[in-house]
């Protein structure tokens, strides 16, 4: 049925509102599909919904297509499970948390890893039952630092997200070759300029995890690419550095240690006691970037200080030794970080190995430091100003120490390219998991030779709705929205513009054709209102085609217009419907 202006729940806006700053965001708002309830939460209208709903069924068509099954968990959620995988505590402020009336634990589901893996275990025993692949379009909640630009960040929102489940690491790259084909599909009909980018250095062995980023110089990823195709997420970049300085590990006492020892102290150390196999000396500049140094307090406790802390710093601890200690460089914990007090008090503190970006060691920083450092690549959803720090980039355990910063015209990780930074929105993430959730949740079943083992995952994530903004960022122009059809919230635009009562007879007959065809049809039958407005609002809304009935009516005419190009032509009435299949 066509939606009929004349009732359609709808109010265009000529303002823009106050607090959107993106054109998309803004013409989303003003032409109607969605509105702003509280900082990141939104609610679809109408029109919103039938662009939701086509590119959800873009999304579950191609699911579909490689076999896997659509499924949907709840968003409330108790807090067992995720305290079994750390992640209740690891979300910190990101996670919606709230108590039920007997006061126990609640959360609102940020994403479902630990809910599909309890299921297949309640479910399935034997590796006969695998592979196995499920997905679910749902909403999710996040308590996002920044919501920003609408509904591209949003603290409620839709997300495809599916998980696979196998036997072993063959039957994982299978199911994520076949989420990367879909992805490629998805993102291909859904019409927007993307790049597939290492997620991940590529540290634990090939492409563990890509991302889909939209191309947006608005984004808050920043990327590199080549121009032989290459292309990584700054995150996972490893850059090599024309001539690796190495540095031996050992102690160098810091024996005139003054009370607060400050970075300068350092790096006399570094220069007395370690050569740099370049043969240059460490300066304040380079130092920290290219090494990791560790105090070693008092007591023993062992601080990873690193890379990138401002000069001008002074470090707060007495009586420090100093080591220069790549060698020494281990996986950390989130659980150590209990052990570093340091922490507390702002100062760079021991990284993460092992938890979603499992080759990504990530460094805590306090919020001062953060801003302004060469290395902050923008915080993530964990609230507490995690920054990344790349192993394999700025590091690696075995003493290597490789270049820091990526700069443009840098050569790309296999020396043959030259690098371009970009920016890009992230609207898919692929991930093999491996065995990180199903080890932590017990998820085992019989092999051929009746032995358990563990399953092995994947995850898959698509922002749905945050495709539906980027889509409108994408696709607009000054006067408004242009959809691509396949995702338009119709066809066509029929506005009659006219006040003479046979008009809208005949506009009627052929809005009945057009439906009788297929067609679908946005119908502007406001009785009352000018074709001025019609006209405007037509422009504002961005569905493809628009047809306009009019004056032309009487010479037996009607206008097709295009609404991208604008190009208009008249063609006789009674080819409309023919012309507009
Ligand atoms: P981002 O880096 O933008 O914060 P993410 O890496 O935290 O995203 P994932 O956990 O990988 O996101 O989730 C899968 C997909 O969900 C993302 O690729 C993105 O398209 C979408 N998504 C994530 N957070 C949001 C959000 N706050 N609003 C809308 N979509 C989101
Ligand atoms: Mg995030
Ligand atoms: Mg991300
Ligand atoms: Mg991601």
């Amino acid at each position: 049925m066509a939606l009929r202006m004349s009732t359609l729940f709808l109010r265009t806006l000529r303002e823009n509102p106050a607090d959107a700053e993106l054109p998309g965001h803004q013409l989303l708002v003003r032409a109607g599909y969605v509105r702003r309830v509280a900082p990141g939460i939104y609610t679809w209208l109408p029109l919103g919904m039938k662009v939701l709903n086509k590119v959800e069924s873009i999304i579950r068509e191609e699911m579909d297509r490689i076999g896997s099954q659509e499924v949907r968990f709840p968003a409330l959620l108790p807090r067992e499970p995720y305290e079994a995988t750390g992640r209740w505590t690891e979300y910190g402020d990101s996670l919606f948390r709230l108590k039920d009336r007997k006061d126990a634990d609640m959360m609102l589901g940020p994403t479902h890893e630990e809910m599909f893996c309890l299921a297949v275990k309640d479910m399935y025993s034997s590796y006969k039952d695998l592979p196995l692949s499920l997905y679910q379009v749902q909403n999710k909640y996040r308590d996002e630092a920044r919501p920003r630009a609408g509904i591209l960040r949003g603290r409620e929102f839709i997300m495809k997200d599916s998980y696979s489940f196998d036997i072993d690491q063959a039957g994982l790259q299978k199911a994520y070759d076949a989420h990367r084909e879909a992805y490629i599909r998805i993102f291909n009909r859904l019409g927007f300029e993307y790049v597939i980018v290492h997620a991940d250095s590529g540290a634990m062995g090939g492409s563990a995890s890509e991302e889909f980023l939209a191309v947006n110089e608005n984004g808050e990823d920043t990327f590199v690419r080549d121009e032989h195709g290459y292309a990584a997420n700054v995150e996972a970049v490893v850059v090599p550095q024309a001539a690796p300085v190495e540095v031996t590990a050992g102690a160098a006492h810091v024996e005139d240690t003054p009370d607060t020892p400050t970075i300068e102290t350092l790096v006399a150390a570094l220069n007395r006691d370690h050569a740099r196999t370049d043969g240059r000396e460490w300066t304040g500049a380079d130092t920290l970037k290219n090494v990791l140094v560790v105090l070693v307090h008092p007591d023993g406790t062992r601080e990873p200080l690193a890379i990138g802390l401002p000069g001008d710093r002074e470090v707060d601890a007495k009586r420090l030794e100093v080591k220069v200690a790549p060698a020494e460089v281990e996986p950390f914990e989130e659980k150590d970080f209990a052990a570093y007090p340091m922490l507390a008090k702002g100062y760079i503190g021991p990284g993460v190995l092992g938890s979603e970006q499992s080759s990504t060691i990530r460094y805590l920083l306090d919020p001062s430091i953060a801003e302004g450092s060469a290395w902050v690549t923008g915080a993530d959803e964990h609230g507490k100003h995690v920054i990344d720090l790349v192993h394999g980039r700025d590091f690696t355990a075995d003493g290597t120490i490789q270049a820091g910063e990526i700069r443009a015209g840098d050569v790309s990780p296999d020396g043959t390219g030259t690098l371009k930074l970009a920016r890009g929105i992230e609207m898919g993430h692929i991930f093999q998991l491996g065995t990180k959730y199903a080890e932590a949740l017990g998820l085992k079943v019989l092999d051929e030779n009746g032995k358990l083992v563990t399953v092995t995952m994947g995850s898959y994530g698509v922002g749905v709705t945050r495709a539906v903004g980027v889509i409108a960022e994408d696709n607009n122009d000054q006067y408004g929205l242009i959809w691509p059809r396949e995702i338009a919230p119709a066809d066509v635009h029929v506005v009659v513009a006219s006040k003479d009562e046979s008009v809208f007879v005949r506009a009627e007959e052929i809005v009945r054709g057009l439906e009788a065809q297929d067609v679908e049809v946005l119908y502007d039958d406001r009785p009352k209102v000018s074709p001025g407005v019609k006209f405007k609002d037509a422009e504002l809304i961005g569905v493809p085609t628009i047809l306009v009935i009019g004056k032309g009516l009487a010479d037996g005419k009607v206008e097709i217009k295009d609404r991208r190009s604008g190009e208009r032509r008249e063609v006789p009435v009674d080819e409309a419907v023919a012309q507009l299949v």
